[in-house]
Parts: C-alpha cells; structure tokens; sequence
C-alpha cells in the first residue's frame, strides 16, 4: 500500500521528463540517469557522396534552393522535376542555369524528403534514393560533395533499418538505437573542424535514408530518444559489428586507439544464430594477395607464407608477417584484411594454410569484432534482456544517460 503513491510519483515524474517509461521497462528507466543538456537532437552532417561532378536531384512537392552562406533565394517552386546539378568549370550549374555560390542547400517542404537519381554508391548503382532533411552541395575543387542535413533521431531511424532487420526483437533494436546514437554524436564531436560528420557507408553506420525507416525503426528510435552511453562522463566510439563469433575483441588489437574499459572485449556465446558463427572458409590465390597488397603499396614479392600474431583477447591477430621472396613485411592484420576486402576476408580471426599457390583463410564471425555484437544482441534480446541489459554488457563499465 505504502508503494502506491511514490510509483504515481516517480510515474508522473518521467512523464514530466518525456521518458518513455513504459516502453523500456521500470526497472530500466531507474538505470537512465537523467542528464538533459541539449534542448532536442543535434543536426547530423552526412556525407552521402564525394567528389562527383554531377547529381541528379528530384522533388515532389514545394522546394527551395537557397546559398547556405548568404541564405540567398536560388530557386524555389512548386516542384522540382528530375535535373542535374553539375560543376562546370569550377561553378554550379542548376540544368544549364549558373548559379554563382561556393555551395547550395536543397530544402523539400515535402516531408519525404530530396530524392538523387542514379547514384553510384561505393560499387552499387542506386536508382533513386531518398533523404529526409536537406541536401547540401558543396563545391570542392571542379567537383562537388554531397551532404544530407538531418536531425540525428531521423537519421536514426534511417540507420536502425541499415544496420539490422527490423523484424529483430525490440530490446535489440533500442541497444542497436542507443548504440548508433552514441556512435555519431561521438563522431560529430570530433568532427567539427571536418565539412561532415559521419559518412553513409558502414565506413561509420550504413544508412540508405528514408527507405530504410519504417513505423518500427521511428517508434523504437523515439523510445530511446536522447539516450546515449557514457564512459567517465563522455562520449566514445560505440563500435558494433555483426557476428563476434564467441568474444568481442579488445579495440587496441585492431586501431591504434587507446584502450578503455568499455572497449577491452567480452565474451559472447549470444550470436550463433548467425550465419556467419560457424567457420568460414576464404581462399586468394597467391598473385591476388601479392596485387591486392601492392596496390595498397606494400612492398612485397612472390609470398611464401603468411603468420598472424599478437593475438587479443578476442582471438584476432594484431599483427601479420609476410615472407616473400624480396623480404619480410610486418604489416597490421586489420589492414591486410581492407587489403584483400573485408567482406571475403570476413575478419582478423583467422588462420591461414598454404595450399599449392594459393591460401586457404579458416576463421569465425563478421566484422571487425569491437564494441556490440549485433547477432550477440538480438541472442539476449531472445532470451529477455533489456536493451539497458544489452548494452552494458558489451560495454562494461559505462552510464546510459538521456541527454535531451
Ligand atoms: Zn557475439
């Protein structure tokens, strides 16, 4: 009896604060400590392609094209029919129209956003995509970047149907949430000198914009809303990856970054659900490797053998050894892996075998291996754990605060 009124309370009380008590559980919420210090969600600066000389732009609805410096009226209209926007001899070029400014920002005041048509992006050709928010064109050189402008929570919801199936269960895809939004604040915060925040690509967090949200992504992005994690009261790299295959590994076995709690690996037997559990099997023929390596202008010869080692607590190789016929060169085992294309040499946890001229890579998981496992998270979330559960987990040692 005597319980009653304080659980009216402290219920009245998060309502007050805009906590979606309810959605992430009780117990849950007395572990967000409440630190609101942004009024609401910071803008992301996307970089959506580089160093293109034309874009072709599509709006179905009332829109703006303003120069961002001077916030000068470019063009506006009711609609924008499909037009390619180029740089010309160092200038804009709206179809054939000059528009004279060191760059343009593309404004919809259609919520579904600016739409790019026939867009290469990294080796795929993309038919149409579509942002929410703004695009930003800037002129480098006699080419151009491509920026969306969006506010994190919406671009959250675009990266949560990116990075995981949304048919995952919930607890998984608010840590996925939670994780993603610590992940590009900590990038905007150190980016600031930089013209963008984030890339597009799994180069930070793969993000196909409004196309890959749905109901599901924006509700569970709103139950997390402003919620990030901390460690000694700041922001660090949330990484993530797919498949640890039974330990997460320490951050310092693969960058050359500082180790920190939150960071040094656990184990997970949580991800065997995924395909990628089991050993994977990779074989590149000796001149393959040789090519691959010497177009990253490593200087190596005819190989005779590859030996990992240092290995982390998670059981990736720091480092490799590479003996050929000119030499020996040690070299990083995460670079040997982009080398050779991190989606056939799916990650440092490895074992190599020489087999006539070619070599044969045996290993388990996907991914580089730091921070959540994505397969580890939606195993606990099977079994009933929060998304506050899942994240502490991964990274021990750390606060979940909400921060708006
Ligand atoms: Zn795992």
């Amino acid at each position: 009896m005597r319980k009653g009124p304080w659980r009216f309370l402290l219920l009245a009380l998060m309502a007050v604060s805009g906590m979606s008590c309810q959605k992430l559980g009780l117990r849950d919420m007395d572990r967000v400590r409440n630190y609101i210090c942004l009024s609401g969600p910071p803008t992301m600066r996307v970089s959506v392609l580089r160093n293109v000389s034309s874009v072709t732009v599509y709006i179905d609805g009332p829109f703006k094209i303003v120069d961002p410096a001077t916030q000068r009226m470019v063009r506006d209209g009711r609609y924008f029919p499909p037009t390619a926007i180029t740089v010309d001899h160092g200038a804009f070029k709206i179809g054939s129209v000059p528009a004279a400014c060191g760059a343009l920002r593309i404004i919809s005041a259609d919520p579904r956003g600016v739409t790019l048509r026939d867009v290469s992006y990294r080796t795929e050709h993309v038919k149409e995509i579509t942002y929410r928010g703004e695009i930003e064109l800037q002129r480098t050189g006699g080419k151009m970047d491509v920026l969306n402008i969006v506010d994190v929570e919406t671009y959250l919801a675009g990266v949560l149907g990116s990075e995981v199936p949304l048919y995952w269960p919930d607890s998984a895809l608010r840590a996925q949430a939670i994780v993603s939004r610590t992940y590009a604040l900590f990038q905007k915060k150190m980016n600031q000198t930089r013209d963008y925040d984030v890339v597009a690509t799994i180069g930070d967090q793969k993000y196909l914009g409004a196309k890959a949200e749905d109901a599901k992504s924006r509700r569970i992005v709103g139950e997390t809303r402003g919620i990030v994690l901390f460690y000694k009261n700041h922001l660090f790299p949330t990484y993530f990856h797919s498949t640890c295959g039974g330990h997460t590994e320490e951050v310092s076995y693969l960058l050359d970054s500082r180790s920190i709690e939150p960071l040094k690996g656990v184990p997970c037997p949580y991800c065997r659900e995924s395909k990628y559990f089991k050993k994977w099997t990779e074989t590149f023929t000796e001149k393959e490797i040789r090519d691959k390596l010497r177009r990253q202008r490593y200087k190596v010869g005819t190989i005779i053998s590859i030996r990992p080692y240092e290995f982390g607590p998670g059981g990736r190789a720091r480092m490799l050894e590479i003996v050929s016929n000119t030499g020996t060169v040690k070299m990083r085992a995460y670079a040997f892996r982009l080398a050779l294309g991190s989606t056939r040499l799916r990650n440092t946890n490895f074992t190599v075998r020489k087999i006539g001229n070619a070599f044969e890579f045996k290993g388990n998981g996907y991914g580089h291996g730091i921070g959540m496992c994505q397969f580890g998270a939606m195993g606990q979330a099977k079994q009933g754990r929060s998304a506050i559960d899942i994240v502490e987990y991964y990274y021990p040692g750390v606060e979940v605060a909400k921060i708006y």
